[in-house]
């Protein structure tokens, strides 16, 4: 099955709207999925350890200007509870996502990596902000296995518009995405959709971009500015580039989740909360259904779970662990998929990871349609690494055209 899709495509699709020709995008995405990382639906537990924010964002209510919202820091003993709730669940990884807040501390962090590594066989990922190459490196060093940090948007005047630099710091998000991968983590990025000025044209690029970064993990929401921000209170508007504005609708999202599929097959793919938000009935299922293959269930206490506001009328927020663990448990079994077991990592980085002790061997140009086993299509030279004592993958590499792979 080609998963090769241009960026005119992209575009079409996104722009599409009669129900019969995106049926058929829905069952292009699924079928890509099942074939790629197959049915189960691996569970993330998510821990919002912290909804302090040294940052502006123009619609996040977790902004340091928005003054009425109570803050909290989650410590050590509440994170660990959560990581080992994750554990009774069988999750086979935990997020702990938080505000960019410089309040946690470089040392504490790594600790709490640490012993969450040294006590559980979990997977940790960090979602912690455009923290210092320092910090990555203290926490990757610690034993994080990976890091989610969205670029939002591919457009920088458009990024820059709605988040304000820290002081004099200008970052580039891209470049830390590829520093991450560089420091060893697997990398996850994002979009939100819907963002005011965004074009059909942007968003066509944030998926093509996708592919480019050869993302590991890729979260797709709907733009949901929170009412206590300038993009939410009205005091800020963007007008429409050329009258033309990506609407911020379940639709638009679900076409973008489909797409992203199609470029990165085999990449983690969120049904998200934000997603649960606009659709709380079945908008997770339909994720799930239209190129989705993991859930975030939250782990967050439920004392702190209403004071992690990004946006507001969150999913899920007053259910206790237990009860979001029995429900999604439910929903997965209703769709005929099961839940994945292990960590879920992406299964082809593992296989094209170099590692120690590994052999490798370049893949020459070949003619377009050209499938090598895993049901990649060569459309340009492609190196690929296997540990040597894998012998089932050090064949294929070595042939990579034969069919005992
Ligand atoms: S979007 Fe992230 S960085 Fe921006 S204010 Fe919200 S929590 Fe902070």
């Amino acid at each position: 099955m080609s998963v090769t899709i241009e960026k005119t495509e992209i575009l079409g699709w996104l722009r599409e709207e009669n129900p019969a020709r995106l049926k058929e995008l829905w069952q292009r995405a699924d079928e890509i999925r099942r074939s790629r990382v197959g049915d189960a639906v691996h569970l993330r537990g998510l821990v919002e350890i912290s909804n302090f924010c040294s940052r502006q964002c123009a619609y996040c209510g977790l902004r340091v200007g928005n003054e009425n919202l109570a803050r909290y820091r989650m410590d050590l003993n509440e994170i660990l509870e959560a990581a080992q709730q994750a554990v009774s669940f069988g999750y086979g990884t935990v997020v702990l996502q938080g505000g960019e807040d410089y309040g946690i501390a470089t040392l504490w962090m790594a600790e709490i990596i640490r012993r969450i590594k040294g006590e559980t066989p979990l997977a940790v990922t960090l979602s912690l902000g455009e923290r210092p190459d320092k910090d990555l490196a203290a926490w990757r060093k610690a034993g994080a296995d990976r890091y989610l940090l969205r670029f939002e948007t591919s457009d920088p005047n458009l990024f820059e518009e709605i988040h304000p630099p820290l002081g004099r710091r200008k970052f580039d998000r891209l470049a830390i995405l590829r520093r991450l991968r560089g420091l060893g983590f697997e990398v996850g990025s994002g979009i939100m959709v819907g963002i005011p000025g965004q074009t059909y044209a942007s968003v066509a690029n944030d998926i093509a971009l996708f592919r480019e970064l050869d993302l590991d993990m890729i979260g797709i929401g709907p733009f949901i500015p929170h009412p206590g921000t300038p993009l939410g209170n009205g005091l800020r508007f963007f007008p429409s580039v050329n009258g033309e504005q990506v609407p911020n609708t379940e639709l638009m999202v679900y076409k973008a989740v489909a797409l992203t599929r199609l470029v990165r097959p085999d990449a983690n793919i969120p049904a998200t909360s934000a997603l649960a938000t606009i659709n709380k009935a079945n908008g997770r299922e339909l994720g799930l259904q239209r190129g989705a293959n993991v859930f975030m269930p939250n782990l967050t206490p439920l004392k702190y779970r209403h004071l992690y506001q990004i946006y507001p009328n969150k999913a899920c927020i007053a259910e206790t662990g237990d009860a979001c663990n029995g429900c999604l448990s439910l929903r997965i079994k209703g769709l005929g998929r099961h839940i994945g077991r292990g960590q879920g990592g992406r299964k082809d980085r593992d296989l094209f990871a170099p590692e120690r002790g590994s052999v490798s061997r370049s893949i020459p140009q070949t003619q377009s349609g050209t499938m090598i086993p895993g049901g990649f299509e060569l459309t340009r030279p492609l190196r690929v690494t296997v540990p040597i004592s894998d012998e089932r993958s050090r064949r294929s590499i070595l042939n990579p055209f034969s069919s005992h792979a």
